[in-house]
């Protein structure tokens, strides 16, 4: 199996002003040992109004910046949205797509999720595709088929040459915000089954090679464990990411997860 370096990513949501943003960039640069950063992609999501910001203090560091969202459309007459092109000009290499909040909170579908992976991935950026299961389908027994099934929809017509451009988060939508986490071994079968479903979507050298990263409920005091599972690679963190004393432990937990 190709060694994956672990990827630790902070969602700030619609969290932070102008300073406060800065300067939690900045105690997070700072702060971030060197060690570590060989051992561990992060990458910060910021609101869009501070993405430039951020992007510029983020330039001369090994801290990724990203969007939380992108269009599935070049430019033009699409109020509200974001480009690709756009992220790229305000620092960005990566984005988030279907993030929950935006899968089931706005309604997004896979058709439309799939667009802004494949619109993202042809004007260069890397993206992280949010996929999980609601609790109601987890109660009946569903969360392997739902994911799944996010997933291929997800990458349909991404091309294996394209896959290195991807990651996956895995976050149980019951998990996200509550405090309640998946277990460290539930998680595992997730991603374990995802991976298998990759394989055989694309081959298995190209499966081994894409980050899943968990995230639900991710802090300091769990990561370790959920870290050390074979095919979790690191984490996407919604509400520790705000600390950054909480999210730099988390950093640690992920680096030190590829050192073992
Ligand atoms: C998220 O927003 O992606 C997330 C995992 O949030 P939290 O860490 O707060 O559960």
């Amino acid at each position: 199996m190709d060694a994956r370096q672990p990827l630790v990513g902070g969602n700030w949501k619609m969290n932070t002003g102008p300073e406060e943003a800065l300067e939690l960039a900045r105690a997070i640069i700072d702060a971030l040992d060197a060690d570590w950063a060989q051992r561990c992609d992060v990458c910060l999501f910021p609101p869009f109004p501070w993405l430039s910001h951020i992007g510029r203090e983020a330039s001369d560091s090994p801290v990724l910046v990203g969007g939380q969202d992108v269009s599935d459309k070049i430019s033009g007459a699409y109020t509200g949205q974001v480009s690709a092109s756009m992220l790229l000009n305000s620092g960005c290499t990566m984005t988030l797509v279907g993030h929950s909040e935006r899968r089931h909170g706005l309604g997004e579908s896979d058709s439309l999720l799939n667009a802004k992976v494949r619109q993202a991935i042809a004007e260069g950026l890397q993206v992280m595709l949010c996929v999980g299961e609601q609790l109601a389908e987890r109660e009946a027994g569903h969360s392997e088929e739902v994911v799944a099934q996010q997933v291929a929809a997800g990458l349909e017509g991404v091309l294996k040459e394209d896959l290195s451009r991807i990651s996956l988060a895995y976050e149980p939508v019951w998990a996200i915000g509550t405090g309640r986490n998946a277990s460290p071994e539930d998680a595992q079968a997730m991603h374990r089954r995802i991976r298998a479903d990759l394989e055989k979507q694309y081959d298995a050298p190209s499966a081994s090679g894409v980050r899943i990263v968990y995230g639900g409920s991710v802090k300091p005091s769990n990561a370790d464990d959920i870290f050390a599972q074979p095919d979790v690679d690191g984490g996407l963190i919604g509400g520790a990411s705000l600390d950054a004393e909480a999210f730099l432990a988390i950093i640690q937990a992920a680096a030190s997860s590829s050192a073992s």
